[in-house]
């Protein structure tokens, strides 16, 4: 049988496996920081309007800059965050790991290097690879926050071509304090110059606020944005990001002409103009990650501060038997790899009380 390794494929590929959550079929699934709530269903009429006129013209290839897209992401983008941002500043693609490919291949690539603060969101460092830019595993602190003066350290020892700050971050949840990455900022410039990219993909849950206004006088910085979470639209595909003018134009020089199909464009316009429904359900998720956090305490494990619609817990002798005897119980959550912890992901209240009945008698059986 010719297996993967008998292809000529690159030597960066060998032995080394997909990334891949376990997409299982069991009652209650908290594993891949979904929002649980399905689209409303006047949403759901308005995209199949939107679809079938964008149906009509799918002869013709569609707006290749996307600019009614842009202009919407643009409006949410200042509404939401009080900082003016116009269609100049905002790009567009299919999932926010799209955005981060198109700025590995502009920023990153062969003889360059990026840096992430891990445990962080794995498929930076795996698009890292896709591109051929090479990978630098910066430190954490025991409780997952960055350890400025070693991060400092170690930009200024590689001087990476590109800095990724996942604020609130993936999986542990925490966010990151705007004076660290200001000061991460200031460090890159220092050391290279480089670019910071912010991935703000659970912003819309966070207790804080988006960092986006930092963009302004900071042609280096990119915020990076999706609909996968907060709007409820994962299996949409659509991913943003903010910056100053430049960096959208120069992702164009490697984005594959009329990436983003029109019906794409359409699911998408017809979701944005649904925003404020939307949000509804982000403040719902809000407070059962709070639940979460809270109930997980009182049942006797430790939990990180979360700002995210996950929230990681433990501490347990071997995770991923933990992780089983949840399952055995019908609740699928995330085993990272991060000994010790697993991640669960804020469902309905339903499903989070399944969770919680599991993890209790779990705690009970121990005792
Ligand atoms: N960034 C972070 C931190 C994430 O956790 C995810 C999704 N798990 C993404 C980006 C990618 O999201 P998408 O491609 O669906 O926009």
């Amino acid at each position: 049988m010719t297996g993967i390794d008998d292809l000529p494929v690159r030597d960066e590929l060998r032995g080394k496996s997909p990334y891949g959550a376990p997409q299982l079929d069991v009652p209650v699934r908290l594993n891949t920081n979904e929002n649980p709530y399905p689209l409303p269903e006047p949403l759901v009429e308005r995209i199949a309007e939107r679809v079938r006129e964008a149906a009509r013209n799918l002869n013709r290839y569609p707006d290749r800059d996307a600019v009614e897209l842009r202009t919407q992401l643009a409006k949410y983008l200042t509404d939401t965050s009080g900082h003016e941002v116009g269609l100049a500043n905002v790009w567009a693609a299919n999932g926010s790991n799209e955005v981060i490919q198109q700025l590995l291949q502009t920023f990153g690539g062969p003889g360059r290097t990026a840096i992430g603060f891990e445990p962080s969101y794995s498929m930076h460092s795996l698009i890292a690879r896709g591109t051929g830019t090479g990978w630098i595993s910066g430190p954490r602190n025991e409780d997952f926050t960055i350890d400025l003066a070693a991060a400092e350290k170690a930009i200024a020892e590689h001087r990476p071509d590109v800095v990724f700050v996942t604020t609130p971050n993936n999986p542990t949840g925490n966010a990151v304090p705007p004076e660290t990455v200001l000061a991460l900022y200031e460090a890159a410039q220092a050391a290279k110059p480089s670019m910071v990219i912010v991935d703000e993909a659970y912003i819309e849950f966070s207790h804080g606020r988006s960092l986006l206004p930092l963009i302004e006088g900071r042609p280096n910085l990119v915020v990076s944005r999706t609909m996968s979470k907060a709007f409820g639209a994962a299996g949409l595909r659509l991913g943003y990001l903010a910056a100053h003018p430049a960096v959208v134009d120069a992702v164009q020089l490697v984005r594959l002409p009329y990436h983003l199909s029109a019906v794409t464009q359409a699911t998408a316009l017809a979701a944005l103009e649904h925003t404020g429904t939307l949000l509804k359900y982000v403040e719902q998720l809000k407070a059962e990650r709070d639940r979460l956090v809270d109930e997980l305490r009182a049942a006797g494990y430790e939990v990180v501060e979360s700002d995210a619609n996950f929230v990681q817990f433990g501490r347990f002798e071997d995770s991923h038997t933990a992780w089983q005897r949840i399952l055995d119980r019908g609740v699928l959550v995330r085993d990272n790899g991060i000994p010790g912890w697993l991640r669960v992901s804020a469902g309905t209240p339903e499903e989070n009380d399944a969770f919680l009945d599991a993890v209790r008698a779990m705690k009970k059986e121990q005792s």
